[in-house]
C-alpha cells in the first residue's frame, strides 16, 4: 500500500524566518492573524477528501490562540510541535533549544489535553544534538530530516538510504526529494510544490525513493495577499506570491491524482 502523509506547518507570515528582522517576537502578539483563512480552506479541503493529516503548529499559538488549536483538534487532525518561536535550532544555547522544543510540547500539550508524539525544527534545522534534545523530551517520532542541498539551514544528519530511521528510540522521517538537472528538489511542498509544472510533480512523486511520501504546505502558501506584503524583499515577495492562487487548485488536484495512484493517506502518528 502507497502512503502519504499531508502535513502542515502553522505559523503566520511574520514568524517567518525572513520577518525575524522586521516582526521580532514581542511584536507577534499585536498582529492581526492572516492564516485563519487559508488554514479554513485546507481542513475544507481535507475534509471534503476525507484525509486526516498533522498539523505541526508552533507552541506560540498555545499561549496567545489557542483556538486555532482547536479548530485543528475538532477536524480529527493530529497536532504536533514545529518548536515555539520558529527558530532555526543551529543558532540556539541548550537553554533556548530545550525551550523551543521541550516547552512548545508542553504548551500544545496543556491547550488539547493529549500527548504531543511528533516534532518538526523550524526550516528542518535538524542536527545530532538537536535529536537528542527531541528524543530528551519525550517525542516518539521527529520529522525534520531534509536531504536537499543549497540551505545552510537544513540538518547535518544523513540517513543513507532509508527514509525512516531509529536514532535511540526516536523514530525520524525525512523529507522525500527529487532531482532536477542533477539539483535535490524537496518538491512536496512550500515553494516546490508551487512552482515547479504539475509534471514534473507527478513524476518526482512517481519516482521518490523516500517513503513514506510526506508532504508539507504552510497556511500563506495559500494566500495570495504574500504579494502585497511590502516589507518583503521583492525577490521574496515575487516567490511568496507566485502560484499562491492557483496553489489551491493544485493541492486538491495532486490529492485526487495521489488517490488515484493508490496512495492512502495517514497522521503521522500512524505511521511511527
Ligand atoms: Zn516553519
Amino acid at each position: 500500500m502507497k502512503t502519504a502523509a499531508i502535513t502542515i506547518d502553522v505559523e503566520d507570515w511574520f514568524q517567518s524566518i525572513t520577518m525575524r528582522p522586521h516582526y521580532p517576537i514581542e511584536t507577534w502578539s499585536d498582529k492581526d492573524l492572516t492564516l485563519i483563512e487559508p488554514l479554513t480552506y485546507v481542513l475544507d479541503t481535507l475534509a471534503e477528501f476525507q484525509i486526516s493529516a498533522t498539523f505541526f503548529v508552533l507552541g506560540w499559538f498555545a499561549e496567545y490562540h489557542p483556538r486555532i488549536l482547536h479548530m485543528i483538534l475538532d477536524r480529527g487532525h493530529e497536532i504536533a510541535s514545529h518548536g515555539m518561536t520558529h527558530k532555526p535550532n543551529n543558532l540556539l544555547d541548550d537553554e533556548a533549544l530545550q525551550y523551543e522544543i521541550l516547552q512548545s510540547k508542553l504548551s500544545i500539550e496543556k491547550v488539547i489535553g493529549r500527548q504531543v508524539l511528533g516534532y518538526r525544527a523550524a526550516s528542518f534545522s535538524i542536527s545530532a544534538r538537536v535529536l537528542e534534545v527531541v528524543r530528551e523530551s519525550g517525542y516518539k517520532y521527529d520529522s525534520s530530516l531534509h536531504r536537499a542541498r543549497g540551505n545552510s539551514l537544513y540538518g547535518d544528519v544523513t540517513s543513507g538510504e532509508v527514509s525512516e530511521m531509529i536514532i535511540n528510540g526516536l523514530k525520524v522521517f525525512e523529507i522525500p526529494t527529487g532531482k532536477v538537472f542533477g539539483l535535490t528538489i524537496p518538491f512536496s511542498g512550500g515553494t516546490y510544490f508551487r512552482m515547479l509544472p504539475f509534471r514534473m510533480l507527478k513524476h518526482m512523486a512517481r519516482h521518490a525513493q523516500r517513503r513514506p511520501l510526506i508532504l508539507y504546505f504552510h497556511p500563506c502558501d495559500f494566500d495570495p495577499r504574500w504579494l502585497r506584503m511590502s516589507v518583503l524583499p521583492m525577490r521574496l515577495r515575487v516567490r511568496g506570491g507566485l502560484g499562491a492562487s492557483a496553489n489551491k487548485r493544485r493541492f486538491r488536484e495532486f490529492i485526487r491524482w495521489l488517490k488515484h495512484q493508490g496512495y492512502s493517506f495517514k497522521r503521522m502518528k500512524e505511521l511511527i
